[in-house]
């Protein structure tokens, strides 16, 4: 765990690497408002053990990390000092020579990677026309197209999205891609975003627009959060009429008791970080010379992974989210 306050910036940041059994520390660097320095650390922490598993069960030869440059709740850096807080961000991850490559997350882009990548060789992400991968988002947005297929043939024995009755929660970089390759496939498709200008393009996909307060209530087969973590909980899955949840938030559930929960709700629940490990198995592609094509490939396995923990959740009568933790942690001990 490296804490620091950068030179440049005065802004604390944080690196923690979690894993490196695999591989480099691989996970995204935010720029995120905390309350205070513990809460950055909480944080920061708990990611990048997500980023371990997420490595793991997709099986990529990397570790886990993340980075956190704290700002206040609420608060914007300028320009200036937004760009001075990378710089110092990429000598943090140089420190660490290799052990950790940062990549864009919550609150940073690719562009915002050439900055970080002035200071340090260790980033991915960087964008097309500079050699890297670029944004990850189409990448994860097809990741949880093949795990939505995947969770539909299991739950209703048929991976055909036709007629099939959809929720995207979130339409950001990804739920709004997500949304597009439903709709694409036949889905019958509901819409919800805080933003109410995403109302637009409900209207564009031919798609149901759903308030935000009624968002998990919808009575569909697949509800796909692509929004904030930490929904799902002992109050909010009472309130499900779905039969399936795949989207690509992070952290889903409030705890990881709320898994069984689901689960004695007959309510199929696919792992999120098997779910949404796209932008990672893109960004890993970089290892080999990047080729987008190789890339999708790659990113349909996220179907052979997901049918691989549904059965081993039923041989095993667990969980889906004891199944995948077991395969990421077989895979680690190895
Ligand atoms: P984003 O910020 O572009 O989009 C999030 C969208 O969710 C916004 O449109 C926002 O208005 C909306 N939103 C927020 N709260 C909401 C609520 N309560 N109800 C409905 N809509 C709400 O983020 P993103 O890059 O699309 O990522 C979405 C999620 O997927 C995040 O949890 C992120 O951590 C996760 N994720 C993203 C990637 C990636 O490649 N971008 C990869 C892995 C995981």
């Amino acid at each position: 765990m490296l804490v620091r306050r950068g030179r440049r910036s005065g802004v604390y940041l944080f690196v923690a690497v979690h894993s490196t059994a695999r591989g480099p520390a691989v996970g995204g660097c935010r720029i995120w408002g905390y309350d205070d320095s513990r809460a950055a650390l909480r944080d920061v922490l708990r990611l990048s053990r997500a980023m371990t598993y997420k490595a793991a069960a997709a099986d990529l030869p990397l570790g886990g990390g993340k980075g956190v440059i704290m700002v206040g709740p609420g608060e914007r850096l300028e320009p200036a000092r937004r760009r001075a807080a990378l710089r110092d961000f990429g000598d943090a991850v140089a420190v660490l020579g290799g052990r950790y490559i940062t990549a864009e997350d919550v609150g940073t882009s690719s562009r915002d990677m050439s900055v970080v990548a002035q200071e340090t060789r260790f980033v991915a992400g960087l964008p097309r026309n500079g050699g890297g991968s670029g944004d990850p988002s189409p990448f994860t947005a097809l990741g949880v197209e093949h795990a939505i297929r995947a969770s539909c043939q299991h739950a209703f024995r048929s991976d055909s999205l036709r007629d099939r009755a959809i929720c995207v929660v979130g339409l950001g970089h990804v739920g709004s891609r997500v949304a597009r390759r439903l709709a694409r496939a036949g889905a019958r498709l509901f819409l919800s975003d805080i933003d109410r200008s995403k109302r637009e393009l409900a209207q564009r996909l031919g798609a149901r627009w759903i308030d935000p307060r009624r968002e998990l209530e919808v009575d569909v087969d697949v509800l796909s959060p692509c929004a904030l973590g930490g929904i799902f909980d002992y109050e909010s899955v009472r309130r499900l009429r779905c039969r399936v949840i795949a989207g690509a938030a992070n952290n889903q559930l409030a705890g990881e008791g709320v898994a069984e929960l689901l689960a004695e709700a007959g309510i199929l629940w696919a792992p999120d970080f098997v779910v949404n490990a796209g932008g990672l198995i893109n960004i890993a592609e970089e290892r080999n010379g990047y080729d987008p094509a190789q890339a999708r490939r790659r990113v349909a396995q996220i179907a052979d992974v997901m049918r691989r923990v549904f059965a081993e959740a039923d041989a095993a009568a667990v969980t889906p989210l004891a199944a995948a933790t077991a395969l990421a942690e077989r895979r680690l001990a190895a």
